[in-house]
């Protein structure tokens, strides 16, 4: 008895170790994921995972904790709010502008978070002598939302985040394993109810089933996790979302009770927002904008993949001359989606400026791209 209050007193100073750090949510989950793990495999099964081959490669670690840190005994489970103001779908109303989903908006949340973790880390050691840990903050395959539920951090709702009474879903999780047993904390309860708000405003219809994601359609994966060319027929249904997509947060109707941060870091960055100016940005421009943000991670190239596509929907004939020069970028990925934005925007009349500037043109990609507006 008196060995169990010793632990609960040394974990109560590391709760407080972490709140004083800036993490809101705090639990501690048994690494058990038996439960999670049936569903992620049957999820890998079903090809959900499209192109991120991170998933498969990881999925014996994910599946068993012990191979990530031998003896792992528990798994301290942490959230950091990056909702900085009210999220409307009102961004649509603005197609000249690219939207970027709230999280990506400043600093990488990695540069972040990382130190904080590596800080509660130190105390553990300090609190738990020759305690061993690792942590994680999106790094690292773990199945780190089923662990969150079990912290009692938040519910698994049915758009697939982790979303918490009165806090909403707009917050990073990160984890830290320890060899060391500690009190687990109570499981959060499912509060969806009949509630289908995200699965009807999916543009795409990503949410196949409640609690089932097909990432392979959603917004957010074609737009940063895809690489190559976006499918055609998600195109229009992207808008102009050039980073990630919020709609389903947007619509939870457990949002409205989301309280926002203070954290500068993630305080939204004044910069180019006008798809035409981030159409004709080189790579130093890219890189002087986009250096500490997460945007960095899909380069310029997948940037302006999205911005042409984004450009195709807004229906601004003034961006025919940014897309037209885009037409003699290096990039192959650039010059396919900006054929296929200037025959949304020019109808066959675009075939005209696109053969004009691609005479030379070699690439099988943007050929093809050619070939179907010839059809269009
Ligand atoms: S929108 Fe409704 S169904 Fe979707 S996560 Fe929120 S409460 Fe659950």
């Amino acid at each position: 008895m008196a060995e169990s209050k010793d632990i609960r007193e040394k974990l109560e100073k590391i709760r407080r170790k972490a709140l004083e750090l800036g993490f809101e949510g705090f639990g501690v989950a048994p690494p058990d994921v038996a439960q999670a793990g049936d569903w992620f495999r049957q999820w890998l099964a079903q090809n959900f995972d499209g192109e991120m081959q991170y998933m498969k490669r990881g999925e014996a670690k994910r599946l068993d904790l012990d191979l990530v840190l031998p003896g792992v005994k528990s798994v301290i489970c942490l959230s950091t709010s990056y909702f900085t103001a009210p999220r409307t779908l009102e961004f649509l109303e603005r197609p000249e502008t690219g939207d970027i989903s709230n999280y990506a908006r400043n600093m990488d949340y990695h540069d972040l978070i990382q130190p904080r973790l590596r800080e509660l880390e130190a105390c553990l050691a300090e609190v738990f002598p020759g305690c061993r840990s690792k942590s994680y903050v999106d790094t690292g395959p773990i199945l780190e939302k089923p662990l969150a539920e079990k912290a009692g951090l938040g519910w698994i709702g049915k758009h697939t985040n982790l979303l918490t009474e009165g806090v909403g879903s707009y917050y990073f999780l990160s984890e830290i394993l320890v060899d060391q047993v500690l009190p687990p904390s109570e499981p959060a309860e499912d509060h969806c109810g009949t509630c289908t708000a995200c699965i009807d405003i999916c543009p795409t219809g990503a949410i196949v089933a409640p609690y089932v994601l097909d990432s392979r359609k959603c917004i957010s994966y074609l737009t940063i996790e895809l690489r190559g060319e976006i499918p055609r027929e998600y195109r229009k249904a992207l808008g102009n979302r050039i980073y990630g997509c919020d709609d389903c947060q947007i619509v939870c109707p457990w949002n409205s009770y989301a309280v926002t941060t203070e954290e500068p870091a993630f305080q939204e960055r004044e910069g180019v927002k006008g798809l035409i100016e981030l159409m004709q940005l080189n790579e130093e421009g890219f890189r002087s904008r986009f250096r500490k943000s997460p945007v960095k991670r899909i380069k310029r190239r997948g940037l302006l993949r999205n911005v042409a596509v984004a450009l195709g929907n807004s229906g601004q004939t003034e961006a025919v001359p940014a897309l037209s020069q885009a037409l003699a970028d290096p990039e192959p990925l650039i010059r396919s989606h900006a054929v296929w934005a200037l025959g949304e925007l020019l109808g066959k009349k675009a075939l005209e400026v696109v053969e004009l500037r691609l005479s030379g043109e070699s690439d099988g990609s943007v050929l093809n791209e050619v070939e179907r507006l010839k059809t269009v």
